[in-house]
């Protein structure tokens, strides 16, 4: 399970980007205090769509 609750409130979170080679979410916001989660870049999904 990815860690999308915050974890100041419980609230779950609300995906803000997406991951540029897999469409998976890397950045989540929580809708109710505003507190961002960090970002989780694929390293291995960059690399591919610079090589591209
Ligand atoms: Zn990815
Ligand atoms: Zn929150």
């Amino acid at each position: 399970m990815p860690d999308t609750y915050c974890r100041s409130c419980g609230v779950e979170m609300k995906a803000m980007a997406l991951c540029i080679g897999c469409s998976k979410a890397i950045l989540y916001a929580c809708t109710r205090c505003e507190m961002f989660s960090d970002t989780k870049m694929h390293i291995h999904c960059l690399q591919l769509a610079i090589q591209e």
